[in-house]
C-alpha cells in the first residue's frame, strides 16, 4: 500500500522536466498539478518562466493538462492565458480527473506523466490511475489549510520510507 505513495521519479522543479527526455521515453502528454508545482499556491498568474515552459512543451508537441483540487476561479484564471486544458475541483487522489484528462488528450496512460508536489494527492492519485509519476519539491513551504494536514501525514510516510531505504532523495 505504501508503495502507492512513491513517485517513479523525483526532481527539484518543473524546469528539470525537458521535452527531449520525455520524448525518448515515448511521453506525449503531461498532467500537472498547479499549486506549489507550477507557481506558489498564493500566486495568481503564471510567471514568465512558466509561460516559457508551456511554450516549449507546445513546440515539441507535448500536450499539457492542469488538474487541481483548487476551485474554478483559481484554476481557470491561471490556465486560460496559457491556452491549456484544465480540470478544477479534481478531488485528487481520486482517479476520475486523471482519466478524464488522459481521454481528452487522446493519449494512452503510458504516454503521459503525472507531475505534482504532494504524495497524498498527486502521486497517490497518479499511481492509482496507473500513470508514471514525478514528484517536485513544493515551490514554497507554506500551504493552504487542507494541505497543511496532508503535509503532516506526508512527512510521516516519507520518514517511514526513508527508514526502510525506499526513499533516497534529500529534502
Ligand atoms: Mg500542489
Amino acid at each position: 500500500m505504501l508503495k502507492k505513495f512513491l513517485p517513479n521519479e523525483h526532481v527539484k522543479s518543473i524546469f528539470d522536466i525537458h521535452p527531449d527526455a520525455l520524448k525518448l521515453k515515448g511521453i506525449k502528454g503531461i498532467i500537472t498539478d498547479l499549486d506549489n508545482t507550477l507557481v506558489a499556491w498564493d500566486v495568481k498568474d503564471a510567471t514568465p518562466e512558466i509561460v516559457q515552459w508551456f511554450k516549449l512543451m507546445k513546440e515539441h508537441d507535448i500536450k499539457v493538462t492542469i488538474i487541481s483540487n483548487n476551485n474554478q476561479e483559481r484554476v481557470k484564471f491561471f490556465s486560460e492565458p496559457l491556452d491549456t486544458p484544465y480540470v478544477f475541483s479534481a478531488r485528487k487522489p481520486l482517479s476520475k480527473a486523471f482519466k478524464t484528462a488522459a481521454k481528452e488528450m487522446h493519449l494512452n496512460k503510458d504516454e503521459i506523466v503525472v507531475i505534482g508536489d504532494q504524495l497524498l494527492t498527486d502521486v497517490l492519485g497518479g499511481n492509482f490511475a496507473g500513470f508514471y509519476t514525478i514528484l517536485v519539491v513544493p515551490i514554497v513551504q507554506t500551504d493552504g489549510k487542507i494541505t497543511r494536514i496532508n503535509r503532516k501525514i506526508e512527512r510521516r510516510i516519507l520518514n517511514y520510507m526513508r527508514r526502510k531505504g525506499k526513499v533516497t532523495w534529500e529534502e
